[in-house]
């Protein structure tokens, strides 16, 4: 079997794919409220040519993809999208991130499709709250939508809490008790510098998971244990007595690009090898200018744009508190 390794001997085995930059949420810390430029539709890659790149990533050793945005649920065609990724051979795992907002009307069709499982961003537990970190979103929904997720057999299912200071940090518990209650893997993730007008007090609402830790450690037993579909940067642990687990994100304070397998291509065509690096492969325009139908001609365009991604892979990001405006990036254009 292929396997793709980077210049660092780390293997590459995890592609992150946004379908679209359009997202029915306007989250504080992910989108500014008023000024937002959409990408172009013809500027967004088409759905088969998403397909077209996961076949050659597959083949050169991509074993999962998780498909994002923008909101996945809200571009047309996604359940045929998904029914074709799962024809790839060799593609091990297909997961979908989303804020469940769609998850009701989709989840079934979604499995039936091939998805294997979800990860659903919940930030709040309160709906006036949910409302306003998700300007205008439905907490009703996002948990109609768990609830859907779970029947349909979307498993193991992950919930994404960013945690922002004296917002949602008077949550920690109330988190663990549904991780207690339900079988749902909840991941605490550090707040990171993308758009959104938070970001002009970033330093105030940042909260280390270190700190969330320490406090629940006085409070509950935590084992740690691995999830199978876990090889990602999130630890986890169990806690006695409960169905679910509890996780950590540390993207800023405790970077884990040692272990980093991942590589993402944006909505508008382009392979991201590092999230916090603006350093990109214009893969659609290298496809979209070769003209050509020709499919061995385009197989081997696409293979060597994801080995070029790949060897410009950085060892790392220099990503701190301190970052600069510079440093700024627009994770629903990215794909988060
Ligand atoms: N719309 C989908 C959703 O809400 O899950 C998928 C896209 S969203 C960009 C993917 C994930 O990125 C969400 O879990 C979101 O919370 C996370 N995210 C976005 N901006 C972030 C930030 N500044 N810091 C930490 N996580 C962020």
């Amino acid at each position: 079997m292929n396997k793709l390794i980077d210049n660092f001997g780390r293997e590459i085995s995890y592609l992150r794919v946004s379908i679209t930059d359009r997202c029915n949420y306007r989250c504080i810390y992910c989108q500014s409220e008023k000024e937002f430029e959409f990408i172009p539709h013809q500027e967004i890659l088409r759905f088969e040519e998403i397909v077209e790149i996961v076949q050659e990533a597959v083949n050169l050793g991509i074993t999962k993809v998780r498909v994002t945005g923008g909101e996945p649920l809200v571009r047309e065609g996604i359940v045929d999208f998904i029914r074709q990724l799962r024809k790839i051979n060799k593609l091990e795992d297909i997961s979908l991130t989303t804020n469940g907002f769609f998850l009701p009307e989709y989840a079934e069709k979604l499995k039936n499709a091939g998805l294997n499982r979800v990860n659903i961003s919940l930030d709040s537990l309160q709906e006036e709250k949910y409302k306003k970190i998700t300007r205008g979103g439905s907490l009703e929904k996002a948990l109609k939508g768990i609830d859907s997720a779970l029947k349909a057999g979307l498993l193991p299912i992950k919930i994404n809490t960013v945690l922002i200071r004296g917002i949602n940090d008077d949550e920690v518990e109330d988190f663990v008790r549904l991780a207690l209650e339900r079988p749902l893997n909840i991941r605490f993730i550090e707040l990171m510098p993308s758009g959104g007008e938070l970001i002009n007090e970033f330093e105030d609402k940042f909260i280390s998971v270190q700190e969330i830790k320490e406090k629940l450690i006085k409070k509950y037993l935590l084992n740690p244990i691995k999830i199978s579909t876990a090889n990602g940067p999130a630890k986890y642990y169990q806690i006695k007595g409960g169905q679910g687990t509890i996780g950590f994100i540390t993207a800023l304070s405790q970077h884990f690009c040692k272990t980093c397998n991942r590589i993402r291509l944006t909505s508008e065509g382009k392979l991201r090898p590092c999230l916090f690096s603006n350093t990109e492969v214009d893969i659609k325009q290298a496809i979209r200018n070769a003209k050509t139908d020709n499919k061995i001609i385009r197989r081997k365009i696409i293979k060597n744009n994801i080995r070029e991604a790949i060897s410009i892979k950085p060892e790392g990001h220099k990503l701190n508190m301190k970052f600069s405006n510079r440093d700024f990036f627009k994770m629903s254009k990215i794909g988060g």
